[in-house]
């Protein structure tokens, strides 16, 4: 039986250039924004009867993302989470990760957390190439970023994300492989890549239009991609999903927990929730989430049919794929009757692999993973 909780914490100390992700600069709301988050976990806590747990075989998790965790004070923090562990009830061995900016962890704020209970760390490095990061608009260094992984490792964390990315204008394939090296030797045992793609409302976008391949080009970016899963790789990081290498036993719970369609508690501005077959938003306004923070908007209801394409299209991200047995178990249909063209069509363009267990993206499909995802959504 597992309980997954999303906290969304809104705050940065400043806008990157390539984020939309919903996050305000302004901190004078902090101390309002966190008593409005206790008084949504008191609302939940009230009527959590309503929410059966769900018979999924992964441990409970907990996960603070942003915005930036690490920017507010960690005493909110560590307060929100003891509430959290409270009203929940979660198991002794829950995954409890905070994301954190290097800019503003410090050792202190990462004993805080290591005290209260937080398990894991995910560190938004990005680079370690410091033209990159200032392409990026981002407030750290390699130094600062380097620095930050010290002081969680210092601070008893031993498990510890970092993410990088690929595909940014002027970084080459030599600079990120130099940057796993680095972050390997660090000591982080989980590392997840993204591709900067250009997001509308962006400072990015201002600078340079909507067409990046301008910039750097589609082959350059799957190369630094290819390149680096390979290196990770061969270093014993395995790519569990399309964005993400961890060491044995470091794969993330949590975003297991999504791919596999497990429902979760969206708690917080700018957060988005699964509860009872419902996909639901907190809106993305800090100010309305403080008059009303039990707020929740429906944004889909799933049928039985929207939960079979999403699961496919989910586990399609992982390197396991579509395990047959599991789609039947889950849904009480074989896997290839319900998708026997869409099956065909991707085997064919080389995108798909199929064999007794299941199917699973070719090297081939990475690269044109979201037509396949399209084919079975
Ligand atoms: S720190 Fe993260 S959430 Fe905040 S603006 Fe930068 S990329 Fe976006």
């Amino acid at each position: 039986m597992a309980r997954h909780i999303y906290i969304h914490i809104p705050f940065c100390e400043r806008k990157c250039a390539y984020c939309s992700f919903y996050s305000i600069a302004d901190r004078s709301l902090e101390k309002d924004y966190f008593d409005a988050l206790r008084k949504e976990i008191g609302f939940i806590g009230k009527t959590i009867a309503l929410y059966p747990d769900r018979n999924d075989d992964l441990k409970d998790t907990i996960y603070f993302g942003g915005g930036t965790p690490s920017c507010v004070s960690s005493d909110e923090i560590t307060d929100v989470l003891r509430l959290v562990l409270e009203t929940f009830s979660i198991g002794a061995d829950a995954e409890i990760t905070i994301e954190a900016n290097p800019n503003s962890l410090t050792y202190d704020k990462a004993r805080s957390y290591r005290e209260a209970g937080f398990n894991r760390i995910s560190i938004g490095v990005q680079s370690l190439t410091d033209e990159v990061l200032k392409t990026l608009g981002r407030l750290h260094d390699r130094e600062g970023a380097l620095a930050a992984i010290k002081a969680a490792r210092e601070a008893g964390f031993s498990n510890i994300s970092a993410d990088l990315m690929t595909g940014v204008p002027g970084q080459t394939t030599d600079d990120i492989l130099r940057d796993a090296k680095e972050l390997i030797d660090s000591g982080v045992t989980h590392i997840s890549m993204y591709s900067l793609s250009i997001e509308e409302g962006t400072l990015f976008e201002k600078r340079y239009g909507k067409d990046i391949e301008e910039y750097i080009s589609q082959e350059e970016d799957r190369e630094m991609y290819h390149s680096l899963r390979s290196f990770l790789k061969e270093n014993g990081y395995i790519p569990y999903e399309i964005s993400n290498c961890a060491l044995k036993g470091f794969e993330s719970v949590h975003n297991g927990s999504y791919w596999r369609g497990c429902e979760y508690f969206g708690l917080g501005s700018g957060a988005r929730g699964y509860m009872n077959g419902k996909r639901y938003s907190k809106g993305d306004d800090v100010k309305a989430y403080i008059s009303e923070p039990a707020f929740i908007e429906i944004e889909e209801v799933m049928d039985a049919d929207s939960k079979i394409h999403e699961y496919a299209m989910l586990m399609l991200r992982t390197s396991d794929g579509i395990d047959a047995g599991e789609f039947k178990r889950q849904f009480g249909k074989d896997l290839k009757e319900v998708f026997s063209q869409e099956i065909e069509k991707d085997k064919k363009a080389g995108l798909l692999e199929e064999d007794t267990k299941g199917i699973r993206l070719t090297e081939k499909g990475l690269d044109f993973a979201n037509i396949v995802f399209e084919d079975f959504l």
